[in-house]
């Protein structure tokens, strides 16, 4: 695991009182990490991978958002082994349900793709795939496009990190 690289900005501290302050360390993305990054977004259909980066560069223009967690995506394309290795989860192996889908059934197991996944990166280091920072990057991928679905919306079964067009 790569140690993200951080910077400090040079933010007011919090003025309200009974508030803590936002934390100003905007996390960032090491090289590698931008071009894993890079690589990921190239698998996605152009109407998605547009989304995605009109809604990554929204929310780091945003001088709230951008402090909470920095939004990547931990996939796009997936191979039907791999589909099959996570269908298998919560059902003949260990963990909780991922997903109803089998290999080849997935919008992740075509390129170019139809779906990818969101989590983030906090200022921390640690990723997180809090309902509510992804419900904030929904609200702004859907307004980049009204084509593209988010997870979190579907009934029954919330996928929360998945969005796909
Ligand atoms: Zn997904």
């Amino acid at each position: 695991m790569e140690t993200a690289q951080s910077s400090v900005v040079g933010t007011k501290p919090g003025a309200v009182l009974g508030r803590a302050p936002l934390p100003r360390v905007v996390p960032k993305l090491s090289g590698v990490q931008q071009r894993i990054q890079a690589a990921r977004l190239m698998q996605a259909k152009p109407s998605l991978g547009a989304a995605y980066a009109q809604a990554l560069a929204r929310w780091e223009a945003d001088p709230v958002l951008r402090l909470l967690g920095l939004p990547v995506i931990t996939e796009c394309y997936r191979s039907v082994g791999r589909q099959d290795e996570l269908y298998a989860q919560g059902r003949t192996k260990p963990g909780k349900i991922v997903t109803y889908k089998r290999g080849g059934e997935s919008k992740h197991n075509w390129l170019p793709c139809s779906a990818l996944d969101v989590a983030f990166l906090l200022p921390n280091g640690e990723t997180s795939w809090s309902g509510l920072l992804l419900s904030k990057f929904a609200r702004l991928i859907k307004a980049a496009d009204a084509r593209v679905h988010w997870g979190g919306d579907w009934p029954g079964f919330k996928d929360w990190p998945h969005f796909e067009v």
